[in-house]
């Protein structure tokens, strides 16, 4: 059985003491790509470095939206050079939070637009963060829709002339109605850890409502532990458990899940 792990910060302090060991335990489970998305231009400028030491890692880099503060005349122009970089297969994690709110949000969708075009330039998919300010106001999902909706029908040429589709929307937090909006666009599902959780029957319903060439899987280390290992630091090799929870859900064999998120994330960073 082979995996991916399509979003996992590994360039964070957390995995400092022991990451040859957290890497070793991936390729034990199986793993054959690691994805590693940067949050700002330093730490996109990081996670290169890593990428070209081990041959299981790719890079997105990307201005993440609490880092928004972040964002200068340099930003764009670095990230473009950066994006040039073989080991670089998309842009991300960009997006919009509502939650934590660091970034005023209209510097937040300023950032995310200029990214949006930045990917469009590059010929690479994004990966997108997005976050409401709760479970009531689903402004933050709202708004990013509207935002990709914009951007996907307004790309030249259009995305179904294109070798690839527009991006993932990572750690998919929202409802059944949301994520058939998201696929309709073209957009991957990525499904974390809280698929594994007692109160997610939600998240559930949307792995059941969504085809499985549209999901793909994520850890998000060192976040979002699945039910197994709560409270303890998220890794890569931890990606088995959200697998297996996406076959007992949809009834497919741990296998074929396999089999088929690896391909679709294949598909979309376009990594052989
Ligand atoms: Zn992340």
């Amino acid at each position: 059985m082979v995996l991916t792990d399509t979003h996992c910060h590994l360039n964070f302090e957390d995995y400092h003491p022991d990451l040859d060991a957290v890497l070793d335990r991936a390729r034990g489970a199986g793993l054959g790509r690691i994805l590693v998305p940067g949050i700002d231009l330093d730490s996109s400028q990081e996670i290169l470095a890593l990428v070209e030491k081990d041959p299981l890692l790719y890079a997105a880099v990307g201005v993440h939206p609490n880092s928004g503060n972040s964002w200068n005349k340099g930003t764009l122009p670095g990230l473009m050079k950066m994006a040039n970089h073989p080991g670089v297969v998309a842009i991300g994690e960009i997006g919009l939070d509502y939650y934590r709110d660091r970034t005023p949000r209209d510097l937040q969708q300023e950032i995310l637009q200029q990214q949006l075009e930045l990917a469009l330039e590059t010929n690479l998919p994004v990966i997108l963060h997005v976050r409401n300010q709760s479970e009531e106001d689903r402004s933050c999902m709202e708004d990013l829709l509207r935002i990709l909706e914009t951007w996907v029908n307004s790309a030249s040429p259009p995305f179904q002339a294109r070798p690839h589709k527009p991006g993932v929307i990572h750690s998919f937090s929202g409802n059944v109605f949301e994520s058939k909006r998201a696929v309709e666009l073209g957009f991957y599902l990525g499904i974390t850890g809280p698929v594994t959780y007692k109160n997610a029957e939600g998240l559930r319903e949307v792995v059941k409502a969504v085809p499985l060439d549209r999901i793909l899987v994520e850890t998000d280390g060192p976040f979002l532990p699945p039910q197994e290992k709560r409270g303890k630091r998220n890794e890569p090799a931890h990606v088995l458990y959200i697998v297996d929870k996406i076959s007992e859900v949809i009834d497919v064999p741990p296998d074929r899940v396999a089999e088929q998120t690896y391909a679709n994330a294949a598909a979309l960073f376009m990594w052989e």
